[in-house]
């Protein structure tokens, strides 16, 4: 019995003259590992153009169905992404999000990524759907160049196929 309450108090002596491990958040933050998964950005490519070309994949592979794609066809003359398509709406309900990062794997463009940032408390269930517009990054904050099938590919539609009878 007495061994024990010793031990015990030799316990709480070492800790005495430790260093204190308590953070004080949120003036000090510590940094995340690097593959941790924290709330989404939607990417650009280097010359600021969208990643994003509205394909839906990750809509698909969302197991929560927490992402909302609504397409449209790019204008030519003001193109918004190097694709045909591009996200008109892109919207990603936090509450329904579990940080699994599916949508980060089924994107072909790496247009979605889940980064550092965890800060994510809101107190209105309407703040809990993320917009484009929230998680587009600047135009200046690209990278990369896109891929040759975005680029090179001659997009002409198709004849009509000739029946021979
Ligand atoms: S991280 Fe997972 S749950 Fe969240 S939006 Fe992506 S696929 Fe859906
Ligand atoms: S984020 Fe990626 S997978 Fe989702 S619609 Fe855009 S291009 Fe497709």
């Amino acid at each position: 019995m007495l061994g024990e309450l010793f031990k015990g108090l030799g316990t709480t002596l070492r800790y005495m003259f430790k260093q204190p491990v308590t953070v004080q958040y949120p003036e000090v933050k510590r940094p995340v590992r690097e593959r941790f998964r924290g709330r989404h950005e939607l990417k650009r490519f280097a010359d600021g153009k969208e990643r994003c070309i509205g394909c839906s994949l990750c809509a698909a592979a969302c197991p929560a169905d927490a992402i909302l794609v609504v397409p449209a066809e790019n204008d030519p003359d003001n193109m918004r992404s190097h694709g045909e398509r591009y996200a008109a709406t892109y919207e990603i309900n936090m509450l329904r999000c579990i940080f699994c990062g599916y949508c980060e794997d089924a994107c072909p463009t790496n247009a979605i990524v889940l980064e550092h940032q965890y800060e994510l408390s809101f107190y209105d269930r309407r703040a809990s759907i993320f917009t484009k517009e929230m998680l587009l990054v600047p135009e200046d904050k690209g990278h990369g160049d896109p891929p040759p099938i975005l680029t090179q590919l001659n997009r002409a539609p198709s004849p009509p196929a000739q029946i021979d009878l």
